[in-house]
């Protein structure tokens, strides 16, 4: 009673989710260690990018982005370097913009994202003889 438990999304172990962290404490461990390695060196190389961080740490540039998404990472130089892999904003962390985000979280759940590229315009051309549907289009 009282304890909560939850999986590890990393492992699928099972840990007490009441520390507050998502991860349990092995992953967390092994994260630590890289992030520490990570933090380290964006501290000492202020102006490098994420791709040389990655290349000089070892980390994957993937998790070095999970900690920038996460908050955890915060560096001016990678703000001015990552850019939104959608339309090419500059972001501070992860992969997209906040715009792009939604989009594809809605495409994710399945929900209409804002109209943007529905393939109804090229039937528009062969279909409209002998149909009716002229006047119904706007
Ligand atoms: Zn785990
Ligand atoms: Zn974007």
């Amino acid at each position: 009673m009282g304890l909560n438990l939850k999986n590890c999304p990393r492992c699928g172990r099972v840990f007490p989710a009441g520390s507050g962290r998502d991860i349990c404490s092995k992953c967390l461990e092994a994260e630590d260690d890289d992030y520490g390695v990570v933090r380290r060196y964006v501290r000492d190389h202020p102006r490098s990018t994420v791709v040389e961080v990655a290349e000089e740490t070892g980390v994957d540039e993937e998790v070095i982005l999970q900690y920038l998404r996460d908050g955890r990472l915060m560096s001016n130089s990678f703000s001015s370097v990552i850019n939104c892999e959608r339309c090419g904003k500059s972001i501070r962390g992860g992969r997209y913009c906040d715009s792009c985000l939604n989009v594809i979280d809605s495409q994710i759940r399945g929900v209409d994202p804002p109209k943007e590229d529905e393939p109804k315009a090229k039937n528009l051309g062969k279909s409209s003889k002998g149909m009716h549907i002229k006047n119904n289009i706007f």
